[in-house]
């Protein structure tokens, strides 16, 4: 389906190895594998599958298939064009297919999506990687939230949870969880927004330089 893992078919690069364009049974589909030196490993691969597994909603990404065979790790996602919100948030020319109305339907399609993982599903799932890079669009520019590698299910009365391991990405991690590894919902809801405050204003929640004078995005919005 991707011509023997062609370099003309790669489309992307993470934690996790390669992600290749192919074609299955007439579907246009993404392929991830897991390189042998990822960091991201074996726990990883079978958390995404298990979880993603288990939830349908319209603006979760689709995996439409597995494979586990040795040391061979796939998995196999509908296909969507339009690349990851930060790549088009934050380019220059792509940053044009996002009017007003385009970037509201987004924030609010990652909304349903959280509140189906957080209320709505059978299972009550923080992604905890909720971040613009991780918000994939289809080719109507719909939002669908993706990377379940580090998602935990919580059960029905649970409130929190404590982590030794802290996972995520800085800039988008709620405080009292970058700090004390205390996570809930409301981890994800911070992400949320900071990924709406991205959305809003096209800067991106930390630079090499500084935000009008200010450290982060979080620091500007907070002293206005
Ligand atoms: P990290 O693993 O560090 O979080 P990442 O989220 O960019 O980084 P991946 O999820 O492996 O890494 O994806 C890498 C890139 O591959 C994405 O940015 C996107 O451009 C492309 N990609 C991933 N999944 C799909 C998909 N279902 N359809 C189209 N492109 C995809």
């Amino acid at each position: 389906a991707t011509n023997n893992f062609s370099e003309t078919c790669m489309i992307g690069q993470g934690g996790f190895g390669k992600v290749y364009k192919g074609m299955l049974g007439g579907q246009e589909v993404a392929v991830k594998r897991l390189s042998s030196d990822s960091q991201q490993g074996t726990k990883e691969f079978r958390n995404e599958v298990i979880l993603i597994a288990k939830l349908q909603h319209r603006n979760l990404v689709r995996l439409l298939g597995c494979c586990g065979e040795g040391d061979e790790k796939l998995l196999i996602y509908e296909y969507l064009p339009n690349k990851s919100l930060d790549a088009t948030l934050f380019d220059d020319s792509r940053r044009l297919l996002l009017d007003w109305t385009t970037r509201f339907n987004i924030i609010k399609g990652v909304a349903r999506g959280l509140l189906y993982l957080h209320q709505d599903s059978r299972l009550t799932i923080i992604h905890r990687d909720l971040k613009a890079g991780n918000v994939l669009l289809d080719g109507e520019m719909k939002p669908k939230i993706a990377d379940f590698g580090m998602a935990r299910i919580f059960c029905d009365n649970q409130q929190n949870a404590n982590t030794q391991r802290v996972v995520g990405t800085y800039g988008y991690m709620a405080p009292e969880y970058a700090m004390e590894g205390i996570f809930s919902t409301k981890s994800d809801v911070y992400s949320f927004g900071v990924l709406v405050l991205e959305v809003v204003t096209g800067i991106k929640r930390s630079s090499n330089s500084n935000i009008m004078g200010f450290p982060s995005l979080t620091v500007y919005v907070s002293t206005h």
